[in-house]
């Protein structure tokens, strides 16, 4: 180690002024890739970056990366739910939810006029045609995603409690059990696969569900799918990324993008400029506020989503399934000994308040499919949180360059951002470096 003596004055003020040097490295390098946000994209994106030789700084305005709409979602990686918000019947949804205290769905009165553009677009894209193309657009992309997430499962899967174990989804009514299983058949020739379970069959496989068998119409058991925790998958990709040598700048805002011509060639932030050769906005829902001119056809907005986390460590007979309850678009994801409920879509803008009203129905849920275990939940340490999805209006993530040369954006994920990471950044990182994608691109392109 550098010992610093008062023999030596050069050195010991070059060692005081250490972070104004690391800064003004910084300012200097012309990195390859530039990534703005530090969640499952931004980091996902930087890793297939480095792997294939690029150098990489990311800037993330929290003191940590993952800490954004990853945090506590709910971990499933599910290409089986590739379904975009505005299914067909969104519309009647909406209505019902200004008169419904049941809904899965509400709409705060100020957050309707940053909806318009964006909620017309929404609606015309429930419509069943476009509604059928993007799930299947959605389901390819999911697929390939899995595929690419395999690297991780191997090589980190113990690491960030990764299980390949499946998701059941429970349907209470007949009409919506029906409606699902003529999806799945739709898409089983995109290789979804998935299995019809009777009232029977779903409890022998999760016999937790025992409380409500009188109440189910049957279930589906999509074995493809897995849980991860997304939060320490972001924390393992960061420290590899620092161990290879890359930047990694938390506590660090951008402010803005910096322009030569028609082309960005990096960023304006809190603690200095930074040079790239390509800049990638990974900013979830914030995209078209740090890319007002470039991004003006961008149709993303913040869709509030809760989770309550049960610290079930105590107890030994858990839940092995995630359980989706298709009536009421919650799901119950057992997370290496907690229980974690998750659900719900609250336009809301960027009001992270915890709505005491909606954390309480996601209690009162839990324990109504699992009556048996509600002594257990009442005995634990409950953790509510929420969270900010970014939903586009077609349903899809906006993936590739914009119209300003060497601006990227890979966003949009809505509510399969941790399904989808993996393949996006693997999509991203082939157009960026000029390969062939394995995945048909147009379809999420900037400007479609
Ligand atoms: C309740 C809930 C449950 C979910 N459950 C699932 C699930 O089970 N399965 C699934 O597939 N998906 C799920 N999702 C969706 C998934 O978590 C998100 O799609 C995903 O986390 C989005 O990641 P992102 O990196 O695109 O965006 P974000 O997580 O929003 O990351 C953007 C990052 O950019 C940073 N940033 C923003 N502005 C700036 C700036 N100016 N300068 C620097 N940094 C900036 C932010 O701080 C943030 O860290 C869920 C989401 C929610 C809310």
């Amino acid at each position: 180690m550098l010992e610093i003596t008062d023999e030596s004055p050069g050195l010991k003020c070059l060692w005081r002024l250490r972070p104004n040097v690391f800064i003004f490295i910084l300012i200097m390098t012309k990195f390859d890739a530039l990534i703005i946000g530090g969640g499952l994209s931004g980091i996902t994106t930087a890793h297939r970056l480095a792997k294939r030789g690029c150098s990489i700084a990311i800037i993330e305005v929290n003191k940590e990366i993952g800490l954004g709409a990853n945090y506590a979602n709910g971990a499933m990686l599910v290409p089986s739910q590739s379904s975009p918000f505005n299914s067909p019947g969104v519309f009647s949804a909406i209505a019902k939810s200004f008169f419904s205290q049941n809904s899965w769905l509400s709409i705060r009165p100020k957050a309707l006029p940053k909806l318009a553009n964006w909620g017309l677009e929404f609606l015309i894209n429930s419509k069943a045609s476009n509604f059928e193309t993007n799930m299947r657009c959605l389901l390819n992309l999911g697929i390939y995603s899995m595929e690419i997430f395999e690297e991780y499962f191997k090589n980190y899967g113990n690491k960030f409690d990764a299980k390949k174990c499946g998701t059941i989804k429970i349907y209470k009514d007949k009409t919506s059990f029906e409606k699902q299983i003529s999806y799945n058949y739709l898409l089983s020739e995109l290789g979804l696969e998935w299995e019809i379970l009777s009232p029977e069959k779903t409890i022998s496989l999760e016999p937790h569900l025992e409380g409500i068998f009188s109440t189910l119409a049957g279930g589906i058991l999509f074995p493809k799918d897995a849980i991860a925790d997304s939060y320490k998958y972001c924390q393992i990709l960061c420290n590899d990324l620092i161990k290879s040598g890359h930047k990694v700048n938390v506590n660090c805002k951008t402010t803005d993008l910096i322009t030569s011509g028609d082309k960005v060639i990096g960023a304006r932030t809190t603690t200095g400029d930074i040079k790239a050769k390509n800049t990638i906005l990974a900013v979830g829902p914030k995209t078209s506020m740090l890319a007002p001119k470039v991004a003006r056809s961008i149709l993303v907005r913040p869709v509030k989503g809760y989770s309550l986390t049960y610290d079930t460590s105590k107890a030994n007979d858990l839940p092995s399934y995630p359980v989706i309850d298709e009536g009421y678009h919650v799901g119950v994801v057992p997370i290496n000994g907690r229980l974690r409920a998750v659900g719900f879509a609250e336009f809301a803008n960027y009001d992270n308040n915890l709505n005491p009203k909606i954390v309480s129905k996601l209690d009162r849920f839990t324990k109504s499919i699992y009556p048996n275990l509600t002594d257990i939940m009442k005995g634990s340490k409950k953790t509510p949180w929420t969270g900010f999805r970014a939903i586009s209006a077609d349903g899809l993530p906006y993936i590739g360059e914009t119209s300003r040369k060497g601006l990227w954006l890979n966003t949009g994920h809505g509510h399969l951002g941790w399904t989808l990471a993996a393949g996006s950044a693997e999509l991203l990182a082939d157009l960026i470096t000029g390969k062939k994608t394995s995945v048909e691109s147009s379809k999420f392109a900037v400007h479609r």
